[in-house]
């Protein structure tokens, strides 16, 4: 990101494009979805049933992974904001998911989904459909293959163009990403720091899930090291009144990436982390280091499902 990257005084910026991923526009769950629904067809699977808040990404990348493998997508919605705005409601990752056939039912904020799916599912099942459960996020140790799988690649784009990495910053929301990430450079023994921006829980409790669910992942790929408590970092300081609702700070950084580099973030998830990435870029929290990866994991359709928030307005 050479204009970001000038803008800032340095260091340089780099993106990992993981918003080009496909599966109704892209993201981070395209990869989750390649070993999740992997199991779900090696089950002989005919429907899945999975959770997230109403602009779920996961939600809508889950149905189009399910339209392409033939599979039916039951999809349940928690009301996590209280916004009664038809643009939240109905459009964005909403509208995405309706276009590749999801079913969607909603439920209050607060409601226990996982027990919720599990009921779901029981019902399905008695109608003679083999389900499979994907948890919120894809974030379990299978979905959190697919980012071990991503610290692999991202490692070998680095030694193939001879960028050296000094720290790798992404956002962290339900915790298979930054677990998967985690586990991967862990495996390759990489020590290159990666640093989680939350866009929900508070500090202690992200990283102690993503602690978890990375430890849980090693023992998928049979590693048979300890993993160091340190090499978890989260900051949850940019996350405002709460999740998937807008900050002043997420707004202007989504702006500012799009009038200097013509990418787009989200208003949940990409748009928060980056407005702290701006933010710690500004107060030197990058100095000394060359090259630093910000992990875009996509989202920019939620941007449609908050118009106001970005000055929605007729030419
Ligand atoms: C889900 C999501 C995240 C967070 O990833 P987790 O694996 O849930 O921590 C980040 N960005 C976007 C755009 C997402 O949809």
């Amino acid at each position: 990101m050479d204009r970001l990257s000038e803008a800032l005084g340095g260091p340089r910026f780099w993106i990992k494009r993981d918003d080009c991923t496909g599966l109704a526009t892209g993201g981070n769950k395209a990869r989750k979805l390649d070993y999740l629904m992997a199991e779900a067809k090696a089950a002989g699977a005919t429907a899945i049933v999975t959770q997230g808040a109403t602009q779920s990404n996961h939600t809508r990348q889950s149905a189009a992974a399910a339209a392409k493998l033939g599979m039916a997508c039951h999809i349940l919605l928690e009301d996590r904001t209280g916004s009664d705005d038809f643009s939240y409601n109905a459009n964005g990752n909403v509208l995405l998911s309706r276009l590749a056939g999801g079913m969607m039912t909603k439920f209050p904020g607060g409601t226990d989904m996982a027990q919720e799916m599990e009921r779901l599912a029981g019902e399905l099942r008695a109608k003679g459909e083999v389900v499979y459960v994907i948890p919120g996020g894809g974030s379990n140790a299978t979905g959190a293959l697919g980012y071990a799988e991503c610290a692999h690649e991202l490692l070998s784009q680095a030694d193939e163009t001879g960028l050296e990495i000094d720290m790798i910053v992404q956002p962290t929301g339900s915790s298979g990403t930054h677990a998967g990430m985690v586990a991967g450079l862990t495996v390759m023994e990489s020590d290159i720091p990666i640093l989680g921006l939350g866009t929900r829980a508070p500090k202690e409790k992200q990283e102690t899930m993503v602690y978890d669910l990375a430890v849980r992942t090693l023992k998928r790929l049979d590693y048979d090291g300890q993993l160091d408590r340190a090499r978890v970092q989260a900051n949850c300081d940019y996350v405002g009144d709460g999740y998937g609702i807008p900050t002043d700070g997420m707004v202007e950084a989504v702006q500012t990436l799009a009038r200097l580099e013509g990418l787009l973030f989200d208003p949940v998830y990409s748009g928060k982390a980056l407005d702290g990435f701006l933010k710690l870029a500004r107060n030197e929290q990058f100095a000394g280091m060359k090259n630093v990866v910000f992990l875009h994991t996509g989202g920019s359709s939620a941007i449609f499902a908050y118009p106001g928030a970005f000055g929605a307005q007729p030419v």
